[in-house]
C-alpha cells in the first residue's frame, strides 16, 4: 500500500485529535498504598467514568521524593499514603493543593481531615495492644501510659522507631500528655522490651504466640489478615487477643489511609470525583471487606472479623497533629534508645 503526503498528513492530524480527545479523561494516581489494596476500587472508579487509569506503586518518601522532583511538570493527580504523617509531609512540601468540594469533606469526620483540606481520610487504622492471652489476662491491662509497669519487663514487642506507625504513637502522647511525661513513657515502654525492636508488626503476633512475649502493639489488621491467610498464621493469630486500649480515657489511637490531589494536578475536577468515588457507601464497605480496616464514616457495614473484636472509642485527636509532632516523636524515640 502506498501513502501520499495528503494521507499521511490526514492519518497525524487524527492521531493527534484522538490523543487530545482523551487528554483529560485519564488519572495517574502515586499510591503508596499496596496495589491490591486500592487498585480494585481505582479500576471501578475508571470503568464507571471512562478514565483511565495510572498507578504507580512505592515507598510513600519515595513518592514525595518524586513529586519534589517532577514540579509542575509531575504527571500525578492523587497522592494516596497509608498515614496521615505522610499526606502532611506532602501538605509542608507543597505538594498537594486544597480539596474544594464540600460534599467531599462533609463525609469525613473532622479529626480524619486535614485541617486546611489538603487531604482526606479514607479508612481508620487502629494501633492497640495485642496479648497473649495463655499468659496474660485481659484485667490486666488498661492503657499504653501502663506498658510501662515493671511488670512488663522484659514482655513487650513491638517494631522499630523508624516506622511510620510507632512515630505516630507516640505524636499522639505527645499531643496528649506532653514532652516531659512522653519522653518518660518512652523510656519506660523501652525499658520493657523483649527484645531488640525487629519485623513487622505480623512478627509481633508470631513472637507472641512463640511465647518470646506477652505483649505487643499492632495495627489490628494485621491480626485480622493473619486470621484469613495460611495455617502457620491463622494458629499465630488464634493465641492472640486484641485489647482496646485507653477505653476509660481518651481511646485508642488512629491513623487512617488518605488521599490528596497534587498541587500541579491538571485535572482537579476529575481527581476530586475520584476522592468522592472512594468514599462512596461500597467503597467504604470494600475497605472493610478487603483490607480489614474501619470506614472513615460513620453507618458502614463493617467484616465480621471487626464485628468480633467489637466496637472501641477511638482517640478524637485531630490527625493533623501527628504530622505537626512527628519530628518530635523521633528525637523522643532516639534519646530514649528505641531501635
Ligand atoms: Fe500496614
Amino acid at each position: 500500500m502506498k501513502y501520499n503526503f495528503k494521507s499521511i498528513l490526514y492519518i497525524s492530524i487524527a492521531l493527534i485529535c484522538s490523543q487530545f480527545a482523551h487528554a483529560g479523561d485519564e488519572i495517574n494516581v502515586y499510591s503508596a498504598r499496596k496495589e491490591a489494596y486500592i487498585k480494585p476500587l481505582l479500576d471501578q472508579f475508571g470503568q464507571t467514568h471512562n478514565v483511565q487509569i495510572n498507578l504507580i506503586t512505592a515507598k510513600a518518601d519515595a513518592l514525595i521524593q518524586r513529586l519534589l522532583k517532577e514540579g509542575k511538570n509531575t504527571p500525578a493527580d492523587i497522592f494516596i499514603t497509608v498515614d496521615a504523617g505522610r499526606l502532611h509531609r506532602a501538605k509542608s512540601a507543597g505538594l498537594l493543593q486544597a480539596i474544594n468540594d464540600p460534599d467531599v469533606l462533609r463525609q469525613v469526620p473532622s479529626q480524619y481531615q486535614d485541617a486546611d483540606a489538603y487531604w482526606v481520610g479514607l479508612s481508620v487504622r487502629a494501633r492497640t495492644i495485642a496479648y497473649r492471652h495463655k499468659t496474660v489476662r485481659k484485667e490486666e491491662l488498661s492503657s499504653y501510659e501502663a506498658l510501662t509497669d515493671t511488670k512488663w519487663k522484659n514482655r513487650i514487642c513491638i517494631r522499630s522507631s523508624n516506622n511510620i506507625y510507632n512515630q505516630s504513637l507516640v505524636a499522639a502522647m505527645l499531643a496528649h500528655q506532653g514532652e516531659q511525661a512522653t519522653q518518660s513513657w518512652v523510656n519506660g515502654l523501652v525499658a520493657n522490651f523483649a527484645r531488640k525492636p525487629q519485623g513487622g508488626d505480623r512478627d509481633q503476633i508470631k513472637a507472641l504466640a512463640a511465647g518470646q512475649c506477652d505483649l505487643a502493639v499492632i495495627n489490628t489488621y494485621y491480626l485480622g489478615k493473619m486470621l484469613t491467610a495460611d495455617v502457620a498464621q491463622q494458629a499465630a493469630a488464634r493465641e492472640t487477643s486484641l485489647f482496646w486500649s485507653n477505653q476509660n480515657g481518651r481511646g485508642v489511637h488512629v491513623n487512617i489511609s488518605g488521599v490528596g490531589i497534587t498541587a500541579h494536578s491538571k485535572r482537579p475536577e476529575l481527581a476530586t470525583k475520584l476522592v468522592a468515588f472512594l468514599l462512596t457507601n461500597e467503597s467504604q464497605a470494600w475497605y472493610g471487606k478487603v483490607n480489614l480496616e474501619y470506614p472513615v464514616r460513620d453507618g458502614i457495614e463493617i467484616n465480621s472479623i471487626l464485628q468480633q473484636w467489637g466496637p472501641f472509642k477511638a482517640d478524637e485527636l485531630n490527625l493533623t497533629r501527628l504530622g505537626e509532632l512527628n519530628a518530635e516523636a523521633v528525637r523522643i524515640m532516639d534519646r530514649a534508645g528505641w531501635k
